[in-house]
């Protein structure tokens, strides 16, 4: 799994496009439902009438709350559906970012174990040069 610096720094490009690209998201969950009014006369009463509706609502939570908002029209719940689809893609999105970032801290961490920057090697003979028995920790390998 080595990617070149080059191939990497494409992935990251292509991230960061990915997300300016994306589209308005928001958190939260569309539901259609069907209610029973308060009127005993009504027909929702009746045995095996599904009641008034379907009425869609958005939920979401905030913090140990949940929330919750009508959506009168089509376009309205059309919209709040795409927009909490595009929440699952920033979530996607995050996760590759996630990936992206540890991959690229490893091989930093790689590159800081193989190429140790002067004042490190420099350090560490003045440490040496002071202790003469002190242990080679796995870094120095
Ligand atoms: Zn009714």
């Amino acid at each position: 799994m080595t990617k070149t610096e080059e191939e990497r720094k494409r992935e990251r490009e292509g991230l960061l496009e990915e997300l300016a690209g994306m589209g308005i998201f928001r958190r939260g969950s569309v539901n259609e439902f069907f209610r029973r009014c308060g009127t005993p006369s009504c027909h929702c009463h009746r045995q095996g009438d599904p009641g008034h509706g379907p009425q869609t609502t958005l939920t979401w939570k905030e913090g140990d709350k949940t929330r919750g908002r009508n959506l009168a029209t089509r376009a309205e719940a059309e919209r709040a559906r795409e927009q909490v689809e595009n929440h699952d893609r920033f979530r996607e999105w995050l996760r590759k970012w996630q990936a992206w970032n540890e991959e690229q801290a490893d091989w930093e961490l790689s590159q800081a174990r193989t190429e140790p920057r002067p004042e490190e090697t420099a350090l560490k003979k003045k440490l040496s040069r002071r202790s003469g028995k002190r242990r080679r920790g796995k870094s120095s390998v």
